[in-house]
C-alpha cells in the first residue's frame, strides 16, 4: 500500500514558517508516497498556494460537524474545502482530552469530512493507564467502533494509532507493541468495513523521528505515519518521508 506520512503543526507557525512546507517540494521522493502537512488554520490557504502542483496536499487540524451555523469560533469542513484543505485530522488525542470531544463527535465530523469530499485521519489511541492495566486494544477498538461513521470508505478514511504516552514524550511502543495493536486495527476495519476495511491506511503516531521511522514502517500494516514535532523543520520531516519510500 502506498505510504501516507502526514505533518501535524498543532498551535505552531507563522507565515514565516511556510518555507518548511514550501522546501518539502524539493524532495524527490515524494511521488513514492502520499504527503500531507496540515498546519493551523491561519497558514492552509497560504500553504496550497505554495505547494500548488508539487502533489503535496495540505489538511486542517479539526472541523465542525455542521455546515454553517451560530457555533462562534469553530469552522466547517466546507469552508476547508473552499481553501484547498484536503485532508482534516480529527480526534487528535489533545483534542479528546483538552475539549472532551467524545468518540460520537468524532464520527459526527467525520461524516461531514466526508460529505465535503475530504478525507479524514481519525485519531485513537489509549493512556499510558489503560496499557498498564492490559486494556490497550480494548480501548481503541471501542475507540474505533464509535469514532468511524457509516459514511467510511478506504479512500476518504485514515486511521491514526498514537499512543497517548507517546505523543510528544520521545517514548514509543516496541515494535512488537506496533503490530499488535496495528493488526488488531486491521481486523476491526475489515470486520466493520469488509473488503474495503483491507485498503484503509493505519498511520502510527507518537514520537516517530528520521531516526527510528524506517524500522516502524517496516512493521506489518503500518501505512505511514502521523509526525508532530518533527514535522515542523523540512529537513527532519524529509527523513522520514526518505524512510517510506
Ligand atoms: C501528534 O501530535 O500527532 C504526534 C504524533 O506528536 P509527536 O510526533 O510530536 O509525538
Amino acid at each position: 500500500m502506498r505510504k501516507l506520512i502526514a505533518g501535524n503543526w498543532k498551535m505552531n507557525g507563522l507565515a514565516s514558517s511556510l518555507a518548511e512546507i514550501e522546501a518539502l517540494k524539493g524532495i524527490t521522493d515524494h511521488a513514492a508516497c502520499d504527503i500531507v502537512v496540515c498546519p493551523p488554520l491561519t497558514l492552509v490557504e497560504k500553504a496550497v498556494e505554495r505547494v500548488r502542483g508539487s502533489g503535496i496536499a495540505i489538511g486542517a487540524q479539526d472541523c465542525h460537524a455542521r455546515t454553517s451555523g451560530a457555533y462562534t469560533g469553530d469552522v466547517s469542513a466546507e469552508m476547508l474545502a473552499e481553501i484547498g484543505a484536503r485532508f482534516v485530522i480529527l480526534g487528535h488525542s489533545e483534542r479528546r482530552s483538552a475539549y472532551r470531544e467524545t468518540d460520537g463527535a468524532v464520527a459526527a465530523k467525520a461524516v461531514a469530512v466526508h460529505e465535503t469530499r475530504l478525507t479524514s485521519i481519525i485519531c485513537v489511541g489509549e493512556t499510558r493507564a489503560e496499557r498498564d492495566e492490559g486494556r490497550a486494544i480494548e480501548v481503541v477498538r471501542a475507540q474505533l467502533e464509535a469514532s468511524i461513521p457509516n459514511t467510511a470508505t478506504s479512500s476518504n478514511t485514515v486511521i491514526a494509532y498514537e499512543p497517548v504516552w507517546a505523543i510528544g514524550t520521545g517514548l514509543v511502543p516496541t515494535l512488537e507493541q506496533i503490530e499488535e495493536m496495528h493488526s488488531s486495527i486491521r481486523q476491526a476495519l475489515e470486520k466493520r468495513l469488509g473488503e474495503e476495511g483491507r485498503d484503509v491506511r493505519i498511520l502510527y503516531g507518537g514520537s516517530v523521528k528520521a531516526s527510528n521511522a524506517r524500522a516502524i514502517f517496516g512493521v506489518r500494516n503500518v501505512d505511514g505515519a502521523l509526525v508532530g514535532g518533527a514535522s515542523l523543520k523540512a529537513s527532519e520531516f524529509a527523513g522520514i518521508i526518505s524512510a517510506a519510500v
